[in-house]
This record gives structure tokens, C-alpha cells and sequence, in this order.
């Protein structure tokens, strides 16, 4: 038999398949030889319970159709429609709505029919035989208790969750130990006056430790006004308000968000759709795993599974969820949540928020401190230096006045020999006067006179020499220039003398008040008038002459010391005042390198020209103190 049947098909196989071909051709299926399950249109009909916006369901719609999207390997006509009569206790007749359905989906039956909520599953349940009887359904987002498991057919799967409301009140205890009374707010639809009528069951052995009040008898203004003046110690428990006691019907988050608005106690619920924003938190249904689990038994039962085949667990809360606003609004702390708890919204602390912000100020604070440091050792290390170089320069200084003095010495002699000499005759005369019989005590009043005279002539040259020689550190004070400048003068007076030079001195006529020190610019004036003095040499039979003279301009001091010398050759004049610049063959080319350091020193300048009629003109400029 079988032999036969095969040789049978290997003559006839090219026939059918030629046949087949042709059929594939005619019907515009071109890929009807090998049918494939990708890109088949797939209509899944949704059904919802209140209305398109209502939470939580909307919510969980709108999960469940992202999911869809994203998962479903066909491409998916989604048809909507809302089942109003949830919303009435007393609904109309459902028969126009049903004959509506029925009179689309006759000629063609959806893929799928989805039902969200357990109003719109009884619907579906019920009218199933009429409406869709060989279509599969997925009967979603709806509680343990509201399935109607008699009525449940081979072609329907199941994506319950289980509602534990003592769990969320022994939450609702464990973060407000204190709670005394709690207020439930709840609608007075034929749905939720079930869920009253449920809880009042499940919180039967809160009895005595809290004391509950209902409001699912009031219209939701009532309910507004009672939230907002709760006893000390209250919550308030969400569980839904779709259509309160006086019909109105609630749709989106607004009552909540109204309620939150008034309300004195804080508000718990056990749905993720009302978390984020009003609710506390606590363990409630996760929106993204019913949407999950409802997504996944959706593609299978379009895939092809045998719908009663497909079961899952009651879907429970997920771990307990906190919105961090809430509890700090509510001084709720953090260590009395459930150990497991997850805080969301948490706002970030200033360092979160501007992190970066506070590192680059950190960090430009850092780096500024550095370069102060640096900068205050840097301060440091130079004044260091300065006072060094200062004591250096003082030292100095102090060799080239000995050296200078030394250019001196003969006129000082001199200058000395002078008055000791007439000391000595006038005591000679004195005594001998002393011998005669009777001598002239008034003459001899004169002589000692004479003496005394001298001798302060003596010893103011041997003051000024002591102090031009003496050893002192750089010491800065307020001094007036005009004085320092007569007392150099002075000691130049003998050599100039000696020299058959007219040395003059002009004081400016007010004083000159500068910051430095004495010696050290005495020793500067000193050395220009020495330099204008050698400037004018024996040979020179013409007007002998050294001027110095002070004077004052805007904010400083000037001295000036000219001559009537041939002055500085226009190339010497840049080098002056270079150290070992000399153009004497005893010269050591110190002076006004020394000249030029002091007054720096000072804060001044010091400058070299030529007059106009002849002769060298060296400055000094200081700043003047006032
Ligand atoms: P020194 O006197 O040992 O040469 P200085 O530094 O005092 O060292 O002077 C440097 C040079 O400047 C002198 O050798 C001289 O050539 C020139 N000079 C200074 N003062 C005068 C002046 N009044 N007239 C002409 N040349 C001068």
C-alpha cells in the first residue's frame, strides 16, 4: 500500500506543485509557497473599565501598549474602547453598547481581546458568547477576588494581583508608629463600594489599635473639607475615587492632587499610578510588572498558545517605595522605613546639584592659595634679599666714605691745624700776659674767648668727620634734605678751599621733607661735589666754581651739584654711573655706581648732563613726604 501511494506521489508532485503555484499567483499572495507568521496584522481590541483616563488603569494601559509595541513581532492594530456603564450603580441597558461591538467585529473577529480592570473583564466575560465566541481574551489588571473563575473559558487567560491592605497598614504603623486614626477615601462606584465593603473586612483586626473612618458616603468637597482638619496622629489611605457619593466622576490625578493640597496628614496608597508626587508610599502594585506579565500573555496567546495554558501568580507588591519629598514634608525619617524600603525623588543636595561648580571653585581656590603662598614666599625670600643687599650697599658705602674722606685728609689737617694753632698762641699770650704784674683781665677775658671759639671749630670738624665715618646699618627716617646737604657741604668746604674753588650752597627756602638715610645721601653729595671738584683741574685759570643748590618740584626733592669743569664727553655720559667706569688714573670708578644704588634705594633717581655754557650738572631726585 504504501509503495504504491508513494509512486503515486513522486508522478503527481510537479502537477501540485505547478497548481499551488498558479493559486499563490491568482490570490496575490506571492508568499503563500512558505507562509510565514511575520508581518501578519494582528487586531487586538481593548476594552477599558472607567474610561480611558482613569487611574490607575489608565496608567496601566498605557504601560501595557508601550510594552506591546515594543515587544510584538507582528504589527498590531490597537482598537480602544471604554466601557461607561462602570461608572453608573445603576447603569442603563449595556445592549446598544454590545450591539455596537457586535455589529464591528462580526464580519471580522479581533486576534485578541484585552480587558483592563475587573469591570471590563466581567463585560467581556459576559457578552464573550455573543460577541467574540472564538476569540482568545487576556483578562488583565484585575484582583484575585473579581475574577469570575465559573465563567472562565479555555480561550481566556488570567493576569490577576493579589491586594494585601493589611500589609500596607502595617506599613502605614511601622513609619507612624504614633497613627490613632485613619481615614479612608474611597468612591462610590459599584466597584469601589466593593472595595470598601473589602476592606472593612481586611482591617477587622486593626480594630482596636486604629480607629477608621469611611468616607466613601461623602462627595468628594466633604471629603476635602474632613482631610483638611484630621486629629493629630491621622493618615489618610487613597484607594481610589473614579465616582464619588454625589455621581461626579474623577478622572486623571486631580482629586488626588487636590486632596494632597488641603489635607493635614499624609497620604498613603497602594498603587504605583498615584505614587510620585502626593502619595508617602509604602508596598503597593508595580505599574511595570502587571504590564509585564499582561504584555507577555498577550504575545503568547498571539503566537499561538493555548490561552488556559498560560498562568501566572497573583501578582503581590513589590518592595515597599517612598517618595522623599513626602517624608521630609511629613518629618518622616529615613531609618524607621522597612529595611527593603527604595527612596525615589530624592532631591539633590547642594554638593549633588553643583558639583562640578563647587570642584572648579574648589580647585581655582586651591590654586589661587598656591600661588599666594608662593607669592608671600617669593615676598619673603626677597625681602630677604633686599635687606641683604642693603647691608651689602651700606658696607660698601661705608668703604668709599673712607676712601672719600681719605681725598680729604690734607684740608682736614688743615682745617684742624688752624684753630689748634691760634689755641696754642692765645694761651702763649695768655700765660704770658698771667706773668706781668698786673694783667689785663678783660684782654685776657678776650683770649679765652678766642679759645673757646676755636676749640668748637675744632670739634665740629672732628663731629662731622666721626659722622660721615661712622659705621651704621641702612636706617630709613623722616629727614630734611636741606640740612643733610649743608652738612656734605661742609666737609667739602676745606678741600674746596684748598683748591682755590668757590663753593657754594643755595637751600631751597621751605623744607625739604624726604625719607632716607642721612649718611648714606651725604655721602652721595659728597662724592658729585669731590667729582665736580677734580672735574676742575689746576690748569683750569677760568671761573673756578662748584653751585649746589636744593629745590622743590611737584612731589620731590632735587639737588643739584653743577661745576665749571668740562663736563662729561656725550659718550661717557651713558656709563658714568657703570661700576669701575673711571676715567682717572687713581680713580677706582665706585663713586657713582655707590651714588646711584644709594639713591635707588631711596626710591629716587639720579641723573648726569651737561650745561649749556659749560660744565657737568649731576641731580638727585627723592620723593617727597609732604
Ligand atoms: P671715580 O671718581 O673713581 O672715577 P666715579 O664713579 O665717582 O669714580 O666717577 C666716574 C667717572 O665719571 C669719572 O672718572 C669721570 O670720568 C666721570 N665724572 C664724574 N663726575 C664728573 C664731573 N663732575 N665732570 C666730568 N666728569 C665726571
Amino acid at each position: 500500500m504504501s509503495g504504491r501511494k508513494s509512486r503515486m506521489s513522486v508522478k503527481l508532485g510537479p502537477v501540485w506543485l505547478w497548481l499551488s503555484l498558479l493559486l499563490a499567483v491568482l490570490s496575490g499572495r506571492a508568499d503563500a509557497a512558505e507562509p510565514s507568521a511575520r508581518g501578519e496584522l494582528k487586531r487586538v481590541l481593548i476594552l477599558h473599565s472607567f474610561g480611558r483616563e482613569f487611574r490607575p488603569w489608565s496608567e496601566y494601559a498605557r504601560s501595557i501598549k508601550a510594552g506591546l509595541e515594543q515587544r510584538s513581532p507582528w504589527p498590531l492594530d490597537i482598537q480602544e474602547h471604554t466601557l461607561l456603564s462602570a461608572r453608573f450603580n445603576n447603569p442603563g441597558p449595556e445592549a446598544p453598547f454590545v450591539e455596537y461591538l457586535h455589529s464591528l467585529y462580526e464580519g471580522a473577529p479581533p486576534d485578541i481581546v484585552l480587558s483592563i480592570g475587573a469591570p471590563a473583564a466581567r463585560f467581556a466575560q459576559r457578552y464573550r458568547a455573543k460577541l467574540f465566541p472564538d476569540t482568545p481574551m487576556v483578562l488583565a489588571v484585575v484582583e484575585e477576588r473579581l475574577v469570575d473563575r465559573l465563567e472562565l473559558t479555555d480561550n481566556d487567560a488570567v493576569v490577576s494581583a493579589r491586594l494585601d491592605f493589611m500589609a500596607v497598614f502595617e506599613s502605614i504603623l511601622h513609619v507612624l508608629p504614633d497613627t490613632k486614626t485613619a481615614a479612608i477615601v474611597i468612591g462610590a462606584s459599584p466597584l469601589e463600594k466593593f472595595w470598601t465593603d473589602q476592606l472593612k473586612q481586611d482591617l477587622k483586626p486593626l480594630g482596636n489599635r486604629l480607629e477608621l473612618v469611611w468616607y466613601s458616603d461623602l462627595p468628594f468637597e466633604a471629603i476635602l473639607k474632613r482631610a483638611a482638619g484630621l486629629p493629630p496622629h491621622a493618615v489618610l489611605f487613597w484607594g481610589q475615587m473614579s465616582v464619588d457619593a454625589a455621581g461626579i466622576v474623577h478622572e486623571g490625578d486631580l482629586a488626588l492632587r487636590s486632596l494632597r493640597a488641603v489635607a493635614n496628614a499624609p497620604i498613603f496608597s497602594y498603587q504605583d499610578p498615584f505614587f510620585g508626587g502626593s502619595t508617602v508610599g509604602g508596598p503597593m502594585q508595580l505599574t511595570a510588572e502587571i504590564s509585564r506579565t499582561t504584555v507577555d500573555a498577550v504575545i503568547r496567546v498571539l503566537g499561538g498558545e493555548k490561552p488556559s495554558a498560560i498562568r501566572y501568580e497573583p501578582i503581590q507588591f513589590g518592595r515597599p517605595k517612598y517618595d522623599w519629598r513626602e517624608l521630609q514634608r511629613w518629618g518622616i525619617s529615613e531609618s524607621s522605613l522597612p529595611p527593603d524600603s527604595e527612596i525615589l525623588f530624592r532631591e539633590p543636595t547642594v554638593w549633588e546639584r553643583y558639583r562640578w561648580q563647587m570642584l572648579l571653585i574648589a580647585a581655582i581656590i586651591l590654586v589661587q592659595g598656591g600661588l599666594i603662598s608662593g607669592l608671600l614666599h617669593e615676598r619673603h625670600r626677597r625681602r630677604g634679599a633686599e635687606i641683604e643687599s642693603r647691608q651689602r650697599l651700606a658696607e660698601l658705602a661705608h668703604a668709599n666714605r673712607y676712601s672719600a674722606v681719605g681725598e680729604l685728609t690734607t684740608s682736614i689737617a688743615h682745617e684742624l691745624n688752624q684753630p689748634l694753632g691760634s689755641i696754642l698762641t692765645n694761651t702763649e699770650t695768655a700765660e704770658l700776659m698771667l706773668q706781668g704784674n698786673s694783667p689785663d683781665i678783660d684782654e685776657i677775658r678776650l683770649i679765652l674767648a678766642d679759645i673757646r671759639r676755636d676749640d668748637q671749630r675744632a670739634s665740629e670738624v672732628i663731629r662731622r668727620l666721626r659722622s660721615v665715618l661712622k659705621k651704621t646699618p641702612f636706617e630709613i627716617k623722616d629727614i630734611e634734605l636741606n640740612d643733610t646737604v649743608r652738612e656734605a657741604v661742609g666737609l667739602a668746604r676745606a678741600v674746596a678751599d684748598g683748591r682755590r674753588i668757590t663753593l657754594t650752597y643755595t637751600p631751597v627756602l621751605i623744607d625739604l621733607h624726604v625719607k632716607g638715610d642721612p649718611i648714606q645721601l651725604q655721602q652721595v653729595v659728597l662724592n658729585l661735589i669731590i667729582n665736580a671738584m677734580d672735574a676742575i683741574s689746576d690748569a683750569n685759570t677760568g671761573k673756578r666754581e662748584v653751585r649746589v643748590w636744593t629745590a622743590r618740584a611737584a612731589r620731590e626733592a632735587e639737588v643739584n651739584v653743577v661745576d665749571t669743569g668740562p663736563g662729561v664727553t656725550a659718550p661717557d655720559l651713558a656709563n658714568v654711573f657703570d661700576p669701575f667706569f673711571t676715567t682717572k688714573p687713581q680713580g677706582m670708578g665706585m663713586g657713582l655706581a655707590i651714588a646711584k644704588t644709594i639713591v635707588e634705594a631711596h626710591q629716587g633717581t639720579i641723573g648726569a648732563t651737561n650745561q649749556p655754557a659749560g660744565g657737568a650738572r649731576f641731580t638727585i631726585r627723592l620723593p617727597l613726604l609732604r
